[in-house]
């Protein structure tokens, strides 16, 4: 199941990075007659304040209201401008994942990818990095409030490392959390260690994988069994998957050097161990990405992968 809200998604308008027309070679590929059938598409819908008050402050969520009926300035300090309805973009973002929630639970689908969602970087009570609501952690938190579910297994392989979902989490030892990303010392937001590994009761369910600037798909395979051992010791209820196209050899803002092998390798081991571990409980989330025909092929794997029948062990 493919949920894509269409032009005008959430996004920023140009020259910002984050922008309207990142997501249209991905459409395009998808659009193809002999691949959609494969797959399902439905309408975005808007999430109600009440969930997305289940992850951030009410304070932080009135701000967002605000900005977006001025329509000017930052919700950060100068990543993420405000603009007229971000506030509706934002929580149709929230919507989305929070539907591909319900649809895979429900087996309606065994699986969901949300192009738009995946913005990992929302904090409880601010902005950062392009990202207004952490639809993850939303989802995170209506996984265990509505669903019953709680232990979850949360792969990141993004450019830059998750950290609204990290932090906001770290003492959670039922959310155990794999994270692959350029090393912080090089790239926005600074964070994500190899020694964080979770705290308190929590210790040991949290792997961090920072990876030096010009990286490739060789060093990002060679965490692959890793992830997988992490996986088979959380022995989750349900994985999401950030599956951020901004690790791409191209990026416009990171110095990774991958190539779409990583999207569809990384997806065909969760895809295996959804099915062996939790029924094919699997949410993808698009998150970052900035050059358009990197974002297309990435994504382009990732439902491919999730299409076919899994890889067998
Ligand atoms: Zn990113
Ligand atoms: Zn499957």
């Amino acid at each position: 199941l493919v949920l894509d809200q269409g032009p005008p998604a959430y996004a920023f308008p140009d020259p910002h990075p984050f922008s309207r027309d990142r997501l249209e070679v991905f459409r395009k590929l998808v659009s193809q007659p002999d691949v959609v059938s494969k797959f399902g598409f439905a309408e975005t819908i808007i999430a109600s304040e009440q969930d997305i008050e289940s992850f951030h402050d009410k304070d932080y969520v009135d701000f967002v209201k605000r900005a977006s009926r001025l329509g000017v300035g930052y919700l950060d300090q100068g990543d993420t401008p405000a603009y007229k309805g971000i506030y509706e973009a934002s929580a149709r973002v929230v919507g989305s994942t929070l539907l591909a929630l319900s649809k895979v639970v429900s087996k309606e689908f065994d699986h969901a990818f949300v192009p738009v969602g995946g913005l990992h970087h929302a904090a409880r009570d601010r902005a950062g990095g392009f990202c207004v609501f952490n639809d993850i952690g939303i989802a995170i938190r209506k996984a265990r409030s509505d669903y019953s579910i709680r232990r979850i297994l949360y792969v990141d392989i993004d450019a830059h490392h998750g950290d609204g979902v990290f932090y906001e989490f770290y003492d959670d030892p039922d959310l155990w959390i794999a994270d692959v990303h350029e090393d912080g010392r090089f790239l926005y937001p600074g964070t994500g260690a190899a020694e964080e590994t979770g705290g308190g009761a929590a210790k040991g369910t949290k792997m961090n994988f920072p990876l030096p600037p010009h990286a490739g798909d060789d060093e990002f395979l060679s965490c692959l069994p890793k992830i997988r051992q992490h996986g088979a010791n959380c022995r989750p209820d349900l994985i999401i998957l950030q599956c951020g196209a901004d690790g791409l050899q191209g990026d416009p803002i990171t110095h990774l050097r991958y190539s779409p092998d990583v999207h569809r390798m990384t997806t065909r081991l969760l895809h295996q161990m959804a099915h062996e571990l939790c029924q094919g409980r699997l949410i993808a989330l698009g998150g970052g990405g900035y050059n358009a025909k990197n974002v297309g092929e990435a994504w382009f794997e990732v439902v491919k992968e999730l299409a076919n029948p899994p890889a067998l062990s």
